[in-house]
């Protein structure tokens, strides 16, 4: 099985150095399936699911906003931040979730894109910690 070398950081420092044999993630405009020889290109990556693919074993990740960069010689991604689905904290998004919600139903003195954006993010942790793949 052909395999590239995936590099993801974030604010932290690095999170994953890895051959993998697919990535699966969504820019802005479309769900990309990543195998290896894919054509060059730059793009911002959405709040979403993201899966590897590593030795046939398919894993998934909660990402949310980030930039995409596939090289010639390998993938790197930058995001904001970066869980596992066995790391997703379900307590914590689900606080998350009732903070912005409430935020959003009284939209006085607030930063309205900054709740909608911290709403998107804690459904979609909910999302991939729920979802049975
Ligand atoms: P919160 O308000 O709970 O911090 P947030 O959406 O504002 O949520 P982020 O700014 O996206 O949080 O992430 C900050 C850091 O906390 C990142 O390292 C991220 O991986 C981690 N993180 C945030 N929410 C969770 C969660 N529910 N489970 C595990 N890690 C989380």
């Amino acid at each position: 099985m052909k395999t590239f070398l995936l590099e993801i950081y974030t604010p932290y420092g690095k999170y994953f150095d890895r051959y993998v044999d697919e990535l699966v993630i969504q820019t802005e405009e479309y769900v990309l399936g990543i195998l290896p020889n894919h054509a060059p290109l730059v793009a911002k990556v959405k709040v979403s699911k993201m899966e590897i693919i590593q030795n046939g074993q398919k894993k998934c990740y909660a990402i949310a906003e980030g930039l995409l960069n596939v090289k010639k010689d390998g993938v790197v991604l930058l995001v904001d931040a970066i869980e596992s689905k066995e790391d997703i904290d379900i307590d914590r998004a689900k606080q998350a979730k009732d903070r912005a919600t409430k935020r959003l139903e009284e939209p006085l003195n607030i930063d309205i894109e900054r709740a909608t954006k911290a709403l998107i993010r804690a459904n979609n942790r909910i999302a991939i910690y729920e979802n049975d793949d």
